[in-house]
């Protein structure tokens, strides 16, 4: 992630990532009450775009206010910050972590003190481009009535991280988590699709992390006029999908071959997922405003 050139932003500065370091009495090491985002910038012509950045940090303040961190940057200084940090470390094609999190207190208190960091590096796909094979996890997400489920809330990945190392010691690529009610959510680290017969299907709001992408791929299919239903549904009518896939900033539109060993019938080139994806690899290069070409 970082090497002896490596600038990063912590409070106000940019200092070498080495020189970035926190308390062990720092609450957030302790009790998780920390806040944070994933985003991804995309070389064009023009240099390089963050793609949704205002819309990242939008949920990244939303995050700190609900976690009662006290933010001392707006949304709109935080983009501006994200673009000087990629500029000191020469970087186009990157995923960028900003992390907020609480001062020294080991009270159940929010802390006054509320410290910003923000990196970036290199990161292919995650999960690279082969279809994967999932587990439907033992673990569900989070009851949205024990946390506030649409922050991105850095002690909800203990549970990602459980799923996810549950699924690779049981020979799975990925995770895919149930809600509290046995409907699907979501995997550890993305929204989830399926495809029947021409429609998408998702599950809505309230029990997962609503994410960008998926937000985005609701988009794109609306102006390919593929109609996107948004519902509960349980784990056996995906097995009857055509095909299905993740969508997340880390793993951008990523396909699945397979749940707990059934295969989905369809073909992943000739899917919706896989036009989508077609279509999100060059909207991500371009900001918003400026349209979108699709060559
Ligand atoms: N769900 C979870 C649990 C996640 O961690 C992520 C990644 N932030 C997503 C969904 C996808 O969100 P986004 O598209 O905004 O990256």
């Amino acid at each position: 992630y970082y090497n002896k050139n490596t600038i990063v932003f912590k409070d106000g500065r940019m200092i070498p990532a080495a020189e970035a370091m926190s308390s062990d009495y720092t609450q957030t090491l302790h009790y998780g009450n920390g806040v944070f985002e994933g985003m991804r910038s995309y070389e064009n012509a023009e240099g390089c775009n963050i793609f949704r950045a205002r819309e990242h940090f939008d949920r990244l303040a939303y995050s700190a206010d609900r976690m009662q961190l006290k933010m001392p940057y707006s949304p709109e200084e935080m983009v501006q910050i994200a673009y000087q940090l990629l500029d000191e470390n020469h970087l186009h094609n990157a995923y960028i972590r900003p992390l907020v999190y609480g001062g020294m207190n080991m009270s159940l208190e929010p802390s006054d003190e509320c410290h910003v960091f923000m990196a970036a590096w290199n990161w292919g796909k995650y999960l690279g481009n082969d279809p994967l094979s999932v587990m439907v996890s033992s673990y569900q997400r989070p009851n949205p009535k024990s946390t506030i489920i649409d922050a991105k809330i850095v002690g909800h990945y203990t549970n990602s991280i459980l799923a996810t190392s549950e699924a690779r010691k049981l020979g799975y690529d990925e995770a895919l988590l149930l809600d509290m009610h046995g409907n699907v959510a979501e995997g550890p680290g993305a929204n989830f699709f399926f495809e029947k017969e021409g429609i998408l299907y998702t599950p809505p709001a309230g029990h997962i992390l609503p994410g960008i992408t998926r937000r985005t791929v609701m988009e794109l299919a609306q102006e390919l006029g593929i109609r996107v239903v948004e519902k509960f549904f349980e784990v056996e009518e995906v097995y009857d999908a055509d095909t299905a896939f993740f969508v997340g900033t880390a793993v951008e539109i990523a396909p699945i071959a397979a749940i707990n060993g059934e295969k989905l019938k369809g073909t992943w080139e000739d899917s919706a997922g896989h036009q989508l994806y077609l279509m999100y690899r060059q909207k991500v290069r371009f900001n918003e405003y400026q349209g979108l070409t699709i060559v």
